[in-house]
């Protein structure tokens, strides 16, 4: 900071930054407790067949309410948690929550499909993440076979190497892998190649024009013919349209979520959605 100020200058924005440190801290402070006083809730989005709007499966999103405050949004505080080990803390807990839900579903006989949970980069390198699920799938057998992970592309080439061997170790516990935001982060798909994905989740940006702008939609007719190859499943993001919907299905896109048919919900209505 210091280098970009010329001297004799003033530093006028040293204490919006100091602020902005503050406000960091705080956040993080407050989170750590909050994941002590249980005030995190994971909420549920369902993804659907295109065709026929068949339930696939939820997406787990996580939400924040500090008591007597407006709900936080995770944009807002998974960023500050990912910037230490409490996003690991955080990541073990929701894996936990999403693990004992589809055991609790799957003995009351409901029927949610796969369940997805996000997963930073800082705790899917962390030390004894494979061995710290394969103990939770053994805690909730009825996981095997209904779980996935979405990371980022940005988890996966922070380190290809030792991605590969995990995301193989992961599959070996019948856990599934989705790669999210896909086409956002990097420009070439070369490493698809060699990693052990099941789905690619096309970003909302991609989504958001695909029925007025021919060249976001030729982009995702070009990722849907290469997760076909690769014989990947893809699940469309943010579809918010009927428009857009339609022109998926043109594309024959399989699989979408958005806030066209279904938010984020808690998970009471999660159960009720389901049944209607
Ligand atoms: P994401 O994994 O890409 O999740 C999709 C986001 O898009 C969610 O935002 C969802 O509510 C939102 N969304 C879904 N459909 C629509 C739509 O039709 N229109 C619009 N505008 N948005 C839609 P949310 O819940 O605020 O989560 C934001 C991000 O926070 C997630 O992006 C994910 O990266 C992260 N996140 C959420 N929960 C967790 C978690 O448990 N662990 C980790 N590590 N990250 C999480
Ligand atoms: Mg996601
Ligand atoms: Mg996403
Ligand atoms: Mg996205």
């Amino acid at each position: 900071i210091a280098k970009r100020v010329a001297p004799g200058s003033h530093v006028f924005f040293s204490q919006e930054m100091a602020d902005e440190v503050q406000e960091r801290v705080r956040i993080s402070n407050a989170l750590q407790q909050a994941l002590i006083n249980d005030e995190l809730e994971l909420y549920f989005q369902p993804q659907q067949q295109v065709n026929d709007n068949q339930p696939l499966g939820v997406e787990a999103l996580l939400r924040w309410h500090p008591p007597g405050k407006k709900p936080i949004p995770p944009g807002h505080f998974i960023p500050i948690a990912e910037e230490t080990s409490l996003i690991c803390d955080i990541g073990d807990w929701v894996l936990q929550q999403a693990c004992s839900r589809i055991q609790r579903w799957q003995s009351e006989g409901h029927q949610p499909g796969r369940v997805s949970v996000n997963i930073s980069a800082r705790h899917f390198h962390s030390a004894n993440f494979v061995s710290r699920l394969a103990l939770l799938l053994q805690q909730y057998p009825a996981c095997q076979h209904r779980l996935t992970l979405e990371v980022t592309e940005g988890v996966i080439l922070d380190n290809l190497q030792e991605s590969r061997t995990r995301m193989a170790q992961i599959k070996a516990l019948g856990v599934n892998l989705s790669i999210d935001d896909f086409g956002t982060g990097y420009s070439s798909f070369a490493y698809l190649r060699e990693l052990p994905v099941d789905e690619l989740k096309l970003d909302r940006s991609f989504i958001q024009h695909i029925d007025k702008r021919p060249q976001d939609r030729a982009i995702i007719a070009c990722l849907l013919d290469l997760a076909r190859t690769l014989e990947m499943s893809v699940v469309a993001e943010g579809v918010e349209t009927e428009p857009q919907l339609a022109t998926l299905a043109e594309l024959h896109c399989p699989a979408y979520q958005g806030y066209l048919r279904a938010r984020p919900m808690p998970e009471a209505e999660l159960l009720r959605w389901l049944v209607e």
